[in-house]
């Protein structure tokens, strides 16, 4: 058996790789220069041209680019009106962002278990929370999995609540005939360099309702309006714009959006190499006991964020720490998404307790993710698979 390079054996990889990385072209650089040189750095015609763009994607009405995906997130819950003494359900398995945009609010979150093969919020699971309280779902597509949108959305009309998709995993995935953008009341989207296209921060919100999409325009930008139709005291001076609500400076620059821009034309490409690369990984754990894949609904066609490996503990007689630290020595750096969301001490000192979510608990204590990103080589792939399989046979119980 090959010596493992934890115990001083040569690591698979010769230098490291992460579980993501960003891919910038040309093209990418020639369009924000572009703006530099010639443009309005912010406020200018690239926001809108970005916004158009994600309709165009998505199959959405609307769109409002902003600074990142957390503050899509705050200005969704702001939007759905979320306040205090407002329950909202969200999912235990993601990045903390969906959950912090309610307390934000100063509303509550709910946290909802997942399934134990999809990993994503497992709607009967969700209808058991529900209270006089509950105002809103906010459900992520995690990995990039497209939610049970029908199931989620019949609970939604049933109890009247908002229904916000957290789409950071998600952009290019569609559910049944539907991109993912177009289904729920509001969906966010991010631009972080790890995500499957990058503005280096970056994010955005899109809807199908004009309501929504004129309060979020107006939050993005302090709660000030041009609109006279939208003023309290309507005037045609041309100096005068009005604040009518609270709101924040959650813009993007033009720049960032002429990158954002250049990046999703690539979206196509960017989705058809991660679906090969998810393709080739499946394949190669199919006959790996040791291993549990991610299910996939057959409603989901998912461009992945995250491809997780997931350890079958009955056959492996190491931890997942020990598995997570053998296969990082490799050079092959996994990471682990996630931590229950109300595992973290800040959630804890707000009352939550271990043992609300079994599945989310189990499932956090046995996965980690492996390197999916577009710019990987068919050889990163194949020293990927190499080194997990080289883990697993030194671990596999006989
Ligand atoms: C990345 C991410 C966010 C936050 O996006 P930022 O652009 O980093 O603010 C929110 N939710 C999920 C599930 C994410 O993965």
């Amino acid at each position: 058996m090959e010596q493992l390079a934890i115990f001083g054996g040569t690591p698979v990889k010769e230098t490291a790789i992460g579980y993501g990385h960003q891919y910038i072209d040309e093209d990418d650089i020639a369009a924000v220069v572009e703006v530099l040189r010639n443009g309005d750095l912010t406020c200018g015609p690239k926001i809108s041209e970005l916004e158009a763009k994600l309709c165009d994607i998505t199959g959405a009405k609307y769109a409002v680019a902003v600074c990142n995906g957390t503050a899509a997130l705050h200005l969704t819950a702001m939007a759905a009106g979320f306040g205090e003494g407002d329950e909202v359900i969200v999912s235990s398995i993601t990045f903390a962002a969906s959950s912090n945009c309610v307390l934000y609010c100063g509303a509550t979150p709910v946290f909802a278990d997942i399934k134990p093969d999809t990993y994503n919020i497992d709607p009967e699971a969700v209808r058991k929370l529900i209270t006089p309280r509950t105002k809103g779902i906010i459900a992520v597509d995690f990995t990039g999995q497209a939610v049970e949108h029908d199931a989620l959305k019949a609970i939604c009309e049933e109890y009247n609540l908002v229904y916000i998709e957290d789409a950071a995993h998600a952009i290019g995935t569609r559910y049944k005939d539907k991109a993912v953008g177009s289904i729920a009341d509001m969906t966010c989207f991010s631009f972080h360099p790890v995500k499957t296209a990058t503005a280096g921060e970056g994010g955005a919100i899109t809807t199908n309702d004009e309501a929504l999409y004129r309060k979020l325009l107006r939050l993005r930008a302090h709660g000030i309006t041009r609109n006279q139709a939208e003023m309290v005291h309507p005037t045609d001076a041309r100096w005068y714009n009005e604040q009518v609500e609270l709101g924040y400076n959650y813009r993007i620059t033009d720049f960032q959006a002429a990158l954002l821009i250049s990046q999703l034309n690539k979206l196509p490409a960017f989705s058809a190499r991660r679906k090969e690369i998810v393709e080739r990984y499946d394949k190669a754990f199919a006959d790996v006991p040791e291993l549990i894949v991610q299910r996939e609904i057959p409603e989901s066609d998912t461009t992945r964020h995250l491809y997780i490996i997931r350890l079958n503990q009955e056959k492996l007689s190491c931890s997942r720490r020990e598995f997570f630290d053998a296969l990082y020595a490799e050079n092959t750096r996994p990471q682990v998404h996630y931590l229950p969301v109300y595992w973290h001490s800040c959630y804890e000192k707000l009352g939550y307790e271990k043992g609300l979510c079994p599945n989310a608990e189990q499932f956090y204590e046995e996965v980690m993710s492996i390197p999916l990103y577009y710019s990987m080589t068919d050889e990163d792939v194949e020293d990927v698979i190499r080194a997990v399989k080289k883990v697993v046979a030194y671990y596999a119980k006989a």
